[in-house]
């Protein structure tokens, strides 16, 4: 499958930027999955054209405390150029080219990235005949739009794929597995990565150059190729807006979609926090395999009971990731970091597992005499079979009589059922119900 594109709307304040972000992601960005705990930030979000996945990055949601104005158009300027495949910059027909625009648009000139113009609140034709004058950018053709009317965003996105790069997906290489860590600044992620690294038994291959931005590390370990996603972090190391929580949050959104596998890193002096929540949330969300690492164990005050207890809060705080495997480890000492990459293997393997339908079934057979399908006034629901429709995340489809019957719980039941009978450790499992008449 071809990777999503990344779109990064760029522009001063006021243009639209959120009405825009808001009209390409349409629902998606309110709660797909209701997470209790869960909170999210506008923005960065998942939406889709013309059967096209695209993520979209609305840089004015990234703010910067103790920065000017100008200092945060930069920055958001400069993120949209390092993470974005396209940039959209957003300008607004009744202020015509301001100061500031000129400032921005002089940014990007530079990036080798394609910019698309855009010029906003073109509600009518009047202004949409305004816009000629937006070409003193120096950005090429200028592109009416109007966010409050949901005009000009076909044309718009039709040239974003137009000109976006076509980068090879590392995903479409089953034998390799593609992770990387993801989680608030200051968790331990570069340290990790550098841990990892010069571990004894990983052999670090010179494939660099090879995907984008080169920013991906490959290494072997016991026979097997993995990607280390998204290392730029490390490599841009320094920027002043890179241990802010929402610039962390943004990256590690795209880390996840690139990756099968999501480290989950928390840091066990400050125990869990909302945006820890956040960032698993999506990771859950995306149907990725997950892990949760705990790092800094070395510098916790220890009894006995510590690993329990950390344990079982996080067992309660991400209640939606009970599948997950949790390892305590430490970048530092190199604690039980040897464990790492054949966990890491391990659930890559879980989220690709196929399960014949015939033994699939001696499940279901098994579910149903434990627990007999519910019924509803009168109805009772028949679960006719289970079958197996895709990997990455696993993915099973329950045939029923009437789907008005199944009910969450039942479904929950039923991969529980599955769980229990396949080594699922680590990977979501996604259920569905469809009618066999
Ligand atoms: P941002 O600061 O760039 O994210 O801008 P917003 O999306 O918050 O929009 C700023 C204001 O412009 C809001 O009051 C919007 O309702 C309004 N707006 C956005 N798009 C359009 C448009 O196409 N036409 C008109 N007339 N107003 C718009
Ligand atoms: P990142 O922002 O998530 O990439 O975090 P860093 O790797 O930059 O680490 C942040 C800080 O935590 C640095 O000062 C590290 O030295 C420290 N650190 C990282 N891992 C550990 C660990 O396992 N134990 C202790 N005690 N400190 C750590």
């Amino acid at each position: 499958m071809a990777q999503a594109l990344t779109l990064a709307i760029v522009g001063r304040p006021n243009v639209g930027k959120s009405t825009i972000f808001n009209r390409i992601v349409g629902e998606r960005v309110s709660i797909v999955e209701d997470i209790p705990g869960v909170t999210r930030d506008r923005i960065y979000a998942r939406g889709e054209w013309l059967g096209r996945s695209l993520n979209v990055i609305d840089t004015g949601g990234l703010e910067f405390n103790q920065a000017d104005f100008m200092s945060q158009i930069h920055m958001q300027a400069e993120i949209a150029m390092d993470e974005a495949d396209v940039i959209i910059m957003l300008t607004d027909v009744r202020d015509g080219v301001t100061k500031t625009d000129e400032m921005v648009a002089k940014l990007l000139r530079k990036t080798d990235k394609p910019v698309i113009l855009a010029v906003n609140k073109a509600d009518n034709p009047e202004q949409r005949a305004d816009i000629y004058d937006f070409y003193r950018l120096g950005l090429g053709d200028p592109y009416p739009l109007s966010g409050s009317h949901g005009l000009g965003l076909g044309d718009l996105l039709e040239r974003a794929f137009q000109l976006a790069h076509k980068e090879p997906d590392l995903n479409d290489d089953e034998d390799l597995i593609t992770f990387s860590f993801i989680g608030r600044p200051n968790v331990g992620k570069s340290s990790l990565v550098n841990a990892i690294l010069g571990e004894e038994r990983v052999i670090v291959s010179d494939l660099a150059g090879t995907t984008r931005d080169a920013v991906d590390t490959f290494f072997t370990y016991d026979n097997r190729d993995f990607a280390m996603i998204d290392t730029a972090g490390i490599r841009k190391k320094g920027k002043v807006y890179e241990k802010t929580e929402k610039y962390a949050v943004m990256r590690a959104m795209r880390a996840i979609e690139r990756s099968r596998v999501a480290v989950l890193v928390l840091n066990a002096e400050e125990g869990i926090q909302e945006q820890d929540k956040t960032i698993a949330g999506y990771a859950h969300e995306a149907g990725k395999a997950i892990i949760i690492l705990v790092n800094k164990w070395d510098a916790l005050e220890k009894d006995n009971h510590s690993m329990k207890k950390f344990t079982e809060d996080i067992r309660y705080q991400f209640a939606f990731l009970d599948y997950a495997p949790i390892l305590f480890v430490s970048a530092k000492t190199k604690q039980r970091l040897k464990q790492l990459p054949e966990l890491i293997e391990r659930v890559a393997d879980n989220h690709q597992r196929r399960v014949q339908s015939s033994v699939l079934n001696e499940v279901l057979n098994q579910a149903i005499l434990i627990n007999p399908a519910p019924s509803d006034k009168g109805r009772k629901l028949r679960v006719y079979y289970l079958t197996q429709v895709s990997v990455g995340p696993p993915t099973f489809v329950a045939f029923v009589n009437d789907k008005e019957l199944m009910h969450f719980s039942y479904e929950r039941f039923l991969s529980n059922q599955i769980r229990e009978a396949f080594d699922f450790e680590g990977t979501p499992i996604h259920m569905i119900t469809r009618e066999r008449k």
